[in-house]
């Protein structure tokens, strides 16, 4: 089998976790920035992560033969100091020409607040003036339906955004329509305890079809697991999916979205 791991904070994990992703036939991982669990103070903090997503990450994960590849932006928890973020932002384009590098994200919508917006708009406007992919973050349970509604608002009334270079991240039931059919690509997040399990993620693709659609565990250094999308094949196996089912969601779909941009290259395909 083989798959692509489109959404992994490698940062928070082991190289354990980097063993068994190979294993488990990971073809390559893509790391959105996030939030570090704790506010960072100062652009500098910003440009040493943004430093640590471009340069070490990619060398570590390479030690295990995985390509890697980053997204940058500021996280929406942090956009509360607006001076901050428009530091920041301006200083985003010097990483965006590194050799990994695949986007802003991921952006987008915690608390659905009034500064979170702006700057999800700054950085909606940086992607478009750098023609780079767009990959957003919704909220959690509650705010969920909510902010996806002000985020798919706010892509549209956008007219440099092409709807099928976004991936709008952690959809659920009763958002992944919201996202499909607006045209925008849906990421569905599987988690121990919260956003989407293997069976909840198999039942979604059976209602709303397997196009545009990627599977990811997003594992940081929370409770999250890095194999949950490789477990989930096992899930559409018991269904009774083929082979080129899985592979399609696993593998096919996320490539089709990730090489849009020209970098995004796998050598070496497995499987
Ligand atoms: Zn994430």
């Amino acid at each position: 089998m083989r798959y692509i791991e489109p959404h992994g904070h490698m940062v928070s994990r082991t190289t354990d976790d980097y063993q068994a992703m190979v294993a488990a036939g990971c073809a390559a991982v893509c790391e959105p920035a996030f939030w570090a669990g704790y506010d960072r103070g100062s652009v500098e903090g910003f440009r040493d992560y943004f430093r640590q997503l471009t340069e070490y990450e990619p060398a570590r994960a390479a030690k295990f033969l995985l390509p890697h590849y980053s997204w940058l932006c500021l996280n929406p928890k942090e956009s509360e100091d607006l001076k901050l973020a428009a530091d920041v932002l301006a200083m985003i384009p010097e990483f965006l020409g590194k050799k990994n590098v695949l986007g802003i994200g991921e952006i987008g919508l915690n608390r659905n607040t009034r500064n979170e917006l702006k700057v999800l708009e700054l950085h909606v406007d940086l992607a478009v003036r750098h023609d780079q992919l767009i990959l957003v973050h919704t909220p959690h349970l509650e705010d969920k339906k909510k902010g996806t509604q002000l985020i798919v608002d706010l892509l549209r009334s956008h007219r440099g955004v092409k709807p099928g270079r976004v991936i709008i991240d952690h959809v659920e039931e009763h958002t992944i329509r919201q996202v499909l059919d607006q045209g925008y690509w849906a990421g569905i997040t599987l988690y121990p305890d919260s956003k989407s399990s293997p069976p909840r993620a198999v039942d979604m693709l059976e209602i709303c079809g397997r196009d545009r659609i990627w599977l990811n565990s997003a594992c940081d250094w929370g409770v999250s697991d890095p194999l949950a999308v490789p477990k989930t094949a096992l899930e559409m196996r018991r269904r009774g999916y083929d082979a080129e089912f899985v592979d399609q969601v696993l593998y096919q779909n996320p490539l089709r979205f990730l090489a849009q941009c020209p970098r995004f290259v796998l050598s070496q395909p497995a499987g």
